[in-house]
């Protein structure tokens, strides 16, 4: 476990192991910089195909050789598909909402997501917990797996994904309240580096009620941690 604390308390993100309880406040400023114009730039894949041969020549690989003839325009597919929450505004799933006297923590655990790690261009796979309270008003619960779908699909660290969705709910959907939390493994721990295989990465991003009330974070994460 210590692996994980570590990989946290090295970042200066608004995330925390549930296991050290909450500290210190965000050192980050906005999460959601794309504008609306970059949500709709397309991906350029000749430029992918071209840098994919660049690679694989540069590692000693022989380009013309029939099992990578067609990689490079594969991958430039691929990229376009697990890259494609950049071109969407993921908030837009929180537009449509209803009116319900519903006072009480909405919570839907264990949504299965695959994100790309920034920093190695590797997959980090795991769930997210997505919780609010409503501010009189509530949002289809499908949706909420939409909003983490759409948002792991971009290259980013987990600290920022665990506060890009947060911050969502909490703007698009005026919530009392806001939690999130997402545990993942990171392929690049496991394949390179410290080379540790099965060790979860844990981030909280917790918003209004959540992050002032200590009774009411107390109530979001024991729903988020039953098993
Ligand atoms: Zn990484």
């Amino acid at each position: 476990m210590s692996l994980d604390f570590m990989t946290l308390s090295e970042s200066n993100t608004d995330s925390y192991s549930i296991g050290e309880g909450l500290k210190e406040e965000s050192q980050v400023g906005a999460i959601e910089t794309y504008t609306a114009a970059e949500f709709k730039r397309p991906v350029n894949k000749p430029a992918i195909e071209a840098a994919v041969r660049t690679i694989l020549e540069a590692v000693g690989e022989n380009v013309e050789r029939d099992g990578l003839l067609d990689t490079p325009a594969r991958v430039a597919r691929m990229y376009e598909e697990l890259f494609s929450g950049l071109r969407l505004d993921p908030s837009r799933h929180l537009e449509t909402t209803f009116p319900e006297d519903y006072d009480e923590i909405v919570l839907v655990r264990d949504i299965p997501f695959t994100s790309m790690c920034e920093h190695h261009l590797l997959p980090f796979t795991g769930v997210a917990h997505v919780g609010y309270l409503p501010n009189g008003r509530v949002v289809g619960l499908s949706k909420l797996a939409r909003v983490v779908e759409e948002v792991a699909r971009r290259p980013q660290v987990q600290e920022r994904m665990t506060q890009t969705v947060a911050d969502m709910l909490e703007k698009r959907l005026g919530t009392k309240g806001a939690a999130v939390v997402i545990e993942s493994e990171h392929s690049c721990m496991a394949l390179r580096g410290v080379r540790k295989s099965g060790t979860l990465t844990v981030t909280s991003s917790l918003r209004g009620i959540f992050r002032t009330s200590p009774a009411s974070r107390a109530e979001i994460l024991s729903l988020i941690n039953k098993r």
